[in-house]
């Protein structure tokens, strides 16, 4: 995730005036406001999508990130929603492209916001039908026991939470090294 969600166009996207941070009427932050038109530019939170698939012997699958941010620590596959797709279908889709693996039986895990990259990350666990292997954005993919999380090695602090909940949620935080 490169771009900052403070850090967007300098001109209006309505009819390409300066804009400016003003207080809006009746509003508890400021916004960027075009000094031509008016138009209010709202900055929000993208969502993400994603997955931990996890094979009948209870092993979960990571996959080694091929590209920045964080290349080469492990994550869960995910990524940005596209248009016209609901979340279970944009993790579905993600977990194919960057772990070529089909997943059945979503179950949301947890919802995280990562404030400073402007993104909420939108996370399932799901039943692995196959192995996969590296797909689109990664170099590797690894299956983990429980006890074998690699914890320091992780891309996010998003994967941490996440994993941090999924041991949780089967009981074995204990588990956690
Ligand atoms: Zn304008």
């Amino acid at each position: 995730m490169t771009s900052h969600p403070h850090s967007s166009s300098r001109y209006c996207m309505q009819c390409g005036g300066d804009l400016a941070e003003r207080l809006p009427q009746g509003d508890s932050m400021a916004r960027l406001v075009c000094e031509a038109c008016g138009f209010i530019h709202y900055l929000n939170p993208r969502p993400v999508a994603g997955i931990i698939p996890v094979r009948e012997d209870g092993n979960l699958l990571l996959v080694r990130r091929a590209i920045e941010p964080r290349r080469s620590f492990w994550v869960f596959p995910g990524g940005f929603m596209d248009v016209g797709e609901t979340a279970e279908e944009a993790a579905a889709r993600e977990t194919q492209e960057e772990a070529n693996l089909e997943v059945t039986a979503l179950s949301l895990l947890g919802v995280y916001t990562r404030i400073h990259a402007g993104v909420v990350v939108i996370v399932y666990e799901a039943l692995a039908l196959g192995e996969g292997s590296a797909g689109s954005e990664t170099s590797e993919v690894g299956w983990f026991a429980p006890a074998a999380i690699p914890w320091s090695e992780l891309a996010f602090d998003t994967t941490h939470w996440a994993l941090e909940a999924w041991l949780k949620k089967r009981g074995l935080e204990d588990l956690k090294n």
